[in-house]
C-alpha cells in the first residue's frame, strides 16, 4: 500500500478509518441512545491518538477519554476540541494544567477537587469533574458511601461541575455476569441519590457487546473501537479490526543445512533453506516471546518466524514461498490475500491479550491514516528535547 523502498524504514502500521467510522457506528446504535466517549489513552491503543481522535469524532464520537494529563495536552496540541475526560488518578499538581486544558477531571478524593476548585476559580473559569466510584475492581475511585460523599460536598463549590459519575467493570467479558450486575446495583444505589448529576457511564466494549442495557447516559468503549473482541468474547456483532502492521523484505539469504539463525542459533536449517529479513523487531512491538513460535505473510502465505526475535529484526523461514522478492510486502498483523493473522492470534501464542500487543506497538512505526484506500496521513515518531526542562508551571 504504502511507501516503496525509499520511504524510511520499511515497516509501518496502517489505520484503518472506514474500519474505525464502522465500529464507531456499530458500537454507537448498540448501546442505544448513549453518547459515546471513546477512549483514546496509550496513544489509541498504539493506533495514534491525534489520527485517530479526529477520525472518531469525524465518524459520530461524542467525547473522549484519556488517562493522564499528558495524554490531554496532546490531544489539545495537536487542536482537538471536543470533551475530554482525565480518567486516571491525577495528582493534584495537574490542576493548573487541567483547567487550561479545559479536561473534565475524574475525581476520587476532596484534595484533587479543590486543587481543581482553586485552579478554576483562579481562572474564573468552571471545571468539570467526573467523580469515581470504586465498586469492586478495587483499583481507583472512591468506595460507594464515600463516593456520594464527595459528591454532595463538590455540588456547591461555584469553581466545579460535578458533570458525571462513573464506575468501571472488573469482569464485564466474562460469561458469569453476577459480578458486573452487583457492580451495577452498588453504582446505582449512588446514582439514585445524586439525580442531579447529569452524566452516567460504566459501559466499556464488552458491556456494550454483552449488556447494552447498561449504556446509560454515556458508554466508554476502547478496544471494540479498534475492531477487537475482549478477550474470550466473539460476537456476530461485525467489529472490523483497524490497524496492520507491515513491512518489507529487505534481504534474502540462502542457507545451508545446519546453519543457525539469530542470537543463540536456537533455529538451525534443517534442508538448504530461503531465509527473510524483516525490520520490525520488539522494539517495534513484535513481542519476543514470537521467537520460533509466530508467523507472518508473504505472498499470500503463511511463512514462519525462526530464531529469535531482535530488538528491530527479525527472520523467517521463505523457503516454500520460492517466488518471493526483495521488497516484498510482509504483513504482520492484518490480511494479505487469504490469510489473515489476527491480533488476537498473536497475543494467545504470547500468552497475553490484544490490549498489551496493540499498545505495545512502538514509538518507530509510523501510523499511516487510510481512508477509501488513499492516504489521509501520517504519524511519525516526534521526540522532543528540553535543555534543562523548566518545571511545568503546574507542578511548581
Ligand atoms: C481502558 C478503559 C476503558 C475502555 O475499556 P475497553 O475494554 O477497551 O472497552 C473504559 N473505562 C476505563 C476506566 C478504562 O480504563
Amino acid at each position: 500500500m504504502l511507501p516503496e523502498m525509499g520511504w524510511g524504514r520499511p515497516l509501518w502500521a496502517e489505520v484503518d478509518l472506514d474500519a474505525l467510522a464502522h465500529n464507531v457506528r456499530l458500537l454507537k446504535a448498540r448501546a442505544g441512545g448513549a453518547r459515546l466517549m471513546a477512549v483514546v489513552k496509550a496513544n489509541a491503543y498504539g493506533h495514534g491518538a491525534l489520527g485517530v481522535a479526529r477520525a472518531l469524532l469525524r465518524a459520530g464520537a461524542d467525547a473522549l477519554a484519556v488517562v493522564c494529563t499528558e495524554e490531554a495536552a496532546e490531544l489539545r496540541r495537536g487542536g482537538i476540541e471536543a470533551p475530554i475526560l482525565v480518567m486516571g488518578p491525577t495528582p493534584p499538581e495537574d490542576a493548573p494544567t487541567l483547567v487550561e486544558l479545559e479536561a473534565a477531571t475524574a475525581v476520587a478524593s476532596l484534595e484533587v477537587a479543590q486543587a481543581l476548585a482553586q485552579a478554576a476559580a483562579r481562572r474564573g473559569r468552571v471545571h468539570p469533574v467526573h467523580i469515581k466510584v470504586d465498586t469492586g475492581l478495587n483499583r481507583f475511585g472512591l468506595p460507594p458511601g464515600e463516593a456520594l460523599a464527595l459528591a454532595q460536598a463538590l455540588r456547591h463549590i461555584p469553581s466545579l461541575r460535578v458533570e458525571g459519575l462513573f464506575t468501571h467493570f472488573a469482569a464485564a467479558e466474562e460469561g458469569d455476569k453476577d459480578l458486573t450486575l452487583a457492580q451495577f446495583r452498588e453504582f446505582m444505589a449512588v446514582a439514585r441519590q445524586l439525580p442531579w448529576v447529569p452524566v452516567r457511564h460504566v459501559a466499556n466494549t464488552a458491556t456494550i457487546l454483552d449488556m447494552p442495557e447498561l449504556a446509560l447516559e454515556m458508554a466508554r468503549p476502547g478496544l471494540g473501537l479498534y475492531g477487537c473482541y475482549p478477550p474470550g468474547m466473539r460476537g456476530p456483532q461485525g467489529l472490523r479490526p483497524v490497524l496492520s502492521l507491515k513491512a518489507r523484505l529487505m534481504r534474502i539469504l540462502e542457507l545451508a543445512p545446519g546453519q543457525g539463525v539469530s542470537y543463540g542459533h536456537t533455529w538451525r536449517a534443517p534442508r538448504p533453506s530461503r531465509i527473510g529479513l524483516v525490520p520490525c523487531g520488539y522494539a517495534d512491538g513484535l513481542p519476543r516471546a514470537l521467537s520460533n513460535r509466530g508467523w507472518m505473510l508473504v505472498r499470500g502465505r503463511r511463512v514462519p518466524i525462526v530464531g529469535r526475535v531482535c530488538m528491530d529484526m527479525t527472520m523467517v523461514d521463505l523457503t516454500h514461498v520460492p517466488e518471493a522478492r526483495l521488497g516484498d510486502e510482509v504483513v504482520i498483523i492484518g490480511r494479505q490475500g487469504e490469510e489473515e493473522i489476527s491480533v488476537d492470534e498473536m497475543a494467545s501464542l504470547c500468552d497475553t491479550i490484544s490490549y498489551e500487543i496493540l499498545c505495545g506497538i512502538g514509538p518507530r512505526v509510523p501510523r499511516v491514516f487510510l481512508q477509501g484506500g488513499a492516504v489521509k496521513g501520517v504519524e511519525r515518531m516526534a521526540n522532543t528535547w528540553e535543555e534543562t526542562p523548566a518545571r511545568p508551571e503546574a507542578r511548581r
